[in-house]
């Protein structure tokens, strides 16, 4: 069986996009359009790998990673946000609330998944 990857991702046409090229590659993908859906369906589904967008309505991406991180089970699984912000210190934000790395949007669809496969290396934070 495959790995899996939650997307926690409120846009339609980027949950999409995320979704076809995963599943392309042979990943099982699970998906939840806001934080709290995001956080049950990632209990229900125990991911190998959570995508986080950050910009996300009621419940922002960095209280979401501090939340799965509280989880027994999830607290040392990859989590990559993914933001259209390029802030300075947004990375450093994302890895100080748990997240292991960190991507740009908007997604390339040629390097994605071989960027985001990087990110499997447990416990490594990385700029991807
Ligand atoms: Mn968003």
């Amino acid at each position: 069986m495959g790995r899996s990857i939650l997307i926690i991702e409120d846009n339609e046409q980027n949950r999409y996009l995320v979704t076809f090229l995963l599943e392309r590659h042979g990943y099982i993908v699970h998906s939840a359009i806001d934080g709290m859906q995001g956080i049950d369906v990632a209990r229900a589904s125990s991911p190998d790998l959570i995508l986080l967008d950050i910009q996300l309505p009621a419940m922002d991406g960095y209280a979401v990673a501090r939340a799965l991180r509280q989880i027994t089970g999830l607290d040392a699984v990859p989590i990559v946000a993914v933001t259209s912000y390029a802030m300075p210190g947004d990375r450093e934000r994302a890895i100080a609330a748990g997240c292991t790395g960190y991507i740009e949007k908007p997604i390339d669809p040629t390097t994605f998944v071989s960027t985001i496969e990087l990110a499997f290396a447990p416990r490594t934070a990385v700029t991807l």
